[in-house]
């Protein structure tokens, strides 16, 4: 067992901030962080030598819980075998089909390393498609930390308040429009003016970075309709959502057929991995087939497609995903229940298995506005709050909450319980 706070000291000394990932950090609600010595299922196993429940799921791609074990065999067995080819493998080809079946808008896929660069490729090939520099984003959504994606851009940034992080050129960030999330007219009317100068909108179908906030009805319709109008393409980007909130992602959830899908978090189980594909016509135009470059040392490395392919096989089991949103429905019935006893004003979001909790009187939180109104001075109580409980929450107001399929009735029982003894300290 060792002392946390040692081991943030230690850590600070040679590590920015002591964390490889600035939200790790506890930067918006205080405090230390936990060092992580192991975990299992729904837990986290710490160096403080306590278990606790984790809602963070490593940010998203633990979605069977931790170290699920034919996860961890098949990557154990793969092993074995080399950890690096730099050459074709099967393995890179069974992905690709996986992945071409489960997201029908996908004809053609290339696996890249992270999120961020699924999205950075992505939005390089929208523009070398469509001859445009202009790109569209929207207020609160994170798509990574490429310099052209780094404007107005959600959860960590918006957690340490530098949304427009210096280094990046003002030359660079000057075609990224922002407009604010689930605002249609806002896009009509620059469209109207500009659309023509337009490469390409990126979204989060369900935006997950700046609390959960859903899609508005007609909300990704209408974007679908003037990128056609415009002839601009629709990336969704699916690092969050693809294969969470629904097999097929938010695009099955919510019917929407994007020219590119990015992916990540999920599709790696685990390791570090993302992914972007669409239309044959648009992919066609990447290297080695067209002149747009893209590239990765250790681009479908064969321990991370395995671990994405065993994880994939898992989820795709029937009834997979209603009984996580089930499950992530129960839990938020429970905290809501158990605030309203507490006389807490809480507000929930939910897509899937992804939630947001507000500490807000309004009715509903459906914009940065909305999500910005809410009370962070409350989250960060209620945070220090449940992490005493035992309960790992993400550790900012700007961050989406994730369920896996290892939260059972005991761990939900468990959460409502230390919510209803922390929101009863609130009060
Ligand atoms: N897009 C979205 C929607 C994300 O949520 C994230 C990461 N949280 C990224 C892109 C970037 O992914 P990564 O951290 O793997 O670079």
């Amino acid at each position: 067992m060792n002392d946390t706070h040692t081991s943030f000291a230690r850590a600070q000394q040679h590590i920015p901030g002591g964390v490889n990932s600035p939200v790790r950090a506890f930067k918006s609600v205080g405090g230390e962080p936990l060092f992580i010595e192991r975990a299992q299922g729904a837990y986290l196993y710490a160096t403080d030598g306590r278990a606790y429940l984790d809602y963070v799921g490593s940010w998203g791609p633990m979605i069977l819980g931790h170290a699920h074990p034919d996860v961890v065999a098949a990557v154990q067995e793969a092993t074995a075998r080399g950890l690096s080819f730099g050459a074709p493998t099967e393995l890179e080809t069974q992905m690709a089909e996986r992945v071409c079946e489960l997201v029908p808008s996908i004809d053609m896929v290339r696996m890249v390393n992270s999120g961020t660069e699924a999205t950075m490729s992505a939005i390089r090939l929208a523009r070398g498609f469509t001859g445009r520099d202009k790109i569209v984003k929207f207020e609160g959504c994170y798509h990574g930390h490429a310099d052209a994606l780094l404007v107005k851009a959600g959860s960590g940034a918006l957690t340490l308040g530098v949304p427009d992080s210096p280094g990046v050129p003002a030359a660079v960030a000057e075609h990224t429009l922002t407009l604010p999330y689930n605002d249609l007219q806002a896009v009509n009317d620059l469209f109207a003016r500009i659309g023509g100068q337009i490469a390409c909108i990126i979204v989060e179908p369900v935006a997950g970075n700046m609390n959960c906030v859903p899609p508005e009805p007609g909300f990704l319709e209408g974007l679908r309709r003037v990128c056609d109008a415009h002839g601009a393409l629709l990336i969704l980007d699916e690092v969050m959502t693809g294969f969470r909130v629904a097999l097929g992602g938010a695009q099955a959830l919510y019917g929407i057929t994007p020219d590119l899908t990015t992916l990540g978090k999920i599709i790696g189980g685990g390791m570090p991995v993302g992914a972007f594909g669409g239309r044959r016509d648009v992919m066609e135009h990447l290297a080695p087939l067209g002149p747009v470059y893209q590239a990765g040392t250790l681009s479908g490395n064969p321990l991370a497609m395995t671990a994405g392919l065993k994880t994939l096989e898992l989820i795709a089991v029937p009834g997979f995903h209603e009984r996580l949103t089930e499950t992530t429905t129960h839990l938020l019935r429970g905290l809501e229940n158990a605030a309203t006893a507490a006389g807490v004003a809480l507000r929930t979001n939910q897509a899937g298995a992804m939630f947001g909790l507000f500490f807000t009187d309004a009715p509903a939180v459906r914009s940065f506005a909305d999500v910005m109104a809410s009370d962070a001075d409350r989250f960060r109580r209620f945070f220090h709050g449940m992490l005493d409980e035992g309960v790992n929450l993400a550790p900012s107001a700007f961050e989406a909450g994730f369920v896996s399929a290892a939260h059972g009735p005991a761990e939900i029982e468990a959460t409502v319980a230390a919510a209803q003894r922390t929101f009863a300290a609130m009060a």
